[in-house]
């Protein structure tokens, strides 16, 4: 038979995408399953980008562009950083690539050389570890609580720290538990990085996705040892336009571009100008999402919580935490209750360290909260 490489046999395939098709394999039968799997904004992309994205087809803007993206572009992100971050970069130090995702796994290639380690804290987007070992690296986990509010404590990252530490990632807001990191712990782990010579990869794309906390990036405490990664994706309701963008210290951005340019090449270019409109004219529609996710987490909150389904609440991105022991004490079981019982799908812990619990995504509309509100309490025989 085909011979496979061991990097690409050693590859996870998503949870997320796991539960995904079970669940689109189930409505393909007929059965109304309500998704709370998804990772993405159920919103269009706001108008103005849509009409700039036309605007670029018409104009014959549909060529390569320079790999590590246009210079409009690279522009309008660098006024971004220092507009809403408070962060001084040059577009030379600004790399666009096809979304966030390609942005980590750039920025880990360019990296990481075997048995490198990477600082991780738990729970954590799945795909953190999978980039990390495929380019050679070996994750190492610090762990968080619920009972704290998943609060990270800089001293754990401390300790985790060996000689063969190469970076720690920070994700705040974070996916899956929604914690926002406060800035003094932002700031710690920021001097950690510069004091040991480590890079923080501070994924950033839930920062406007956030209700009673303030986001504050890791660069504006140590600029030369942070790589800030983001993207369209979560803010503008863009996942399927694939555009990310990082920015940090040149030999990194040199590097990753130098890899992009034998993989993919740039983003693609209508994306490229559609995320200048995006990046440059978009509160009042951030304004709006907010408003709704907000309203949205509190509703599935409340109600999660009222069924005996513990669930903590969230300060930014869109999923919630509950903790489903009451409906079983394994929580792929109790993914698969949901799903089968309730005809809700939703990821299981399992892969991001959060046993005992179930990730909700609340990214849909609140009549199909509500419904997946009341199928949850028939399933337990609880009214809501
Ligand atoms: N980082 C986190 C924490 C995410 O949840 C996601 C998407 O699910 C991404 C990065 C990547 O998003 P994209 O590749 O669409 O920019």
């Amino acid at each position: 038979s085909l011979k496979l490489s061991h990097k690409v046999r050693s590859l996870k395939p998503s949870s997320t995408v796991a539960v995904a098709a079970r669940a689109l394999e189930l409505k393909r039968q007929g059965v109304d399953v309500i998704s709370l799997a998804a990772g993405e904004p159920d919103f269009d992309t706001p108008e103005h980008v849509r009409r700039a994205a036309l605007e670029a087809i018409e104009a014959g803007r549909t060529r390569y562009t320079q790999v590590q993206g246009i210079p409009e572009l690279r522009e309008a992100i660098s006024s971004k950083l220092a507009r809403e971050n408070g962060l001084s970069y040059a577009p030379e130090q600004i790399t666009v690539t096809n979304g966030g995702k390609q942005a980590l796994f750039n920025a880990f290639l360019a990296l990481l050389d075997p048995g490198d380690e990477v600082i991780i804290p738990a729970p954590f987007w799945v795909s953190y570890p999978e980039i990390v070992s495929f380019a050679g690296g070996v994750p190492v986990f610090v762990e968080t609580r619920a009972e704290n509010g998943y609060a990270l404590d800089p001293e754990a990252v401390r300790a985790a720290v060996s000689e063969r530490t190469v970076a720690i990632v920070l994700n705040s807001p974070s996916n899956p538990t929604g914690v926002v990191y406060p800035e003094e712990v932002v700031r710690a782990v920021a001097e950690l990085a510069a004091e040991r010579g480590l890079l923080v990869v501070s994924d950033e794309i839930y920062e406007h996705i956030i209700y009673d906390a303030r986001h504050v990036s890791a660069a504006r405490f140590a600029p030369d040892n942070v790589l800030v990664v983001n993207g369209a994706s979560k803010a503008y309701a863009m996942t399927g336009w694939r555009l990310g963008y990082a920015a940090g210290p040149r030999p990194l951005i040199n590097a990753m571009n130098a890899l992009q340019g034998q993989s993919t090449s740039n983003a693609s270019s209508v994306s490229q100008w559609a995320a200048i409109a995006a990046l440059e004219d978009s509160r009042e529609f951030i304004a709006m999402a907010v408003g709704q996710f907000r309203a949205r987490r509190d509703r599935i909150v409340a109600g999660l919580n009222a069924l005996g389904l513990a669930t903590p609440t969230p300060e930014g991105a869109f999923y919630v935490m509950a903790d489903t022991r009451s409906l079983h004490q394994d929580e792929l079981k109790a993914a698969q209750l949901l799903l089968d019982q309730a005809r809700i799908a939703a990821v299981p812990g399992t892969d991001f360290h959060a046993p005992g619990r179930v990730r909700l995504s609340y990214a849909t509309s609140m009549a199909q909260i509500d419904e997946a509100l009341a199928r949850i309490g028939k399933l337990v025989g609880v009214q809501v």
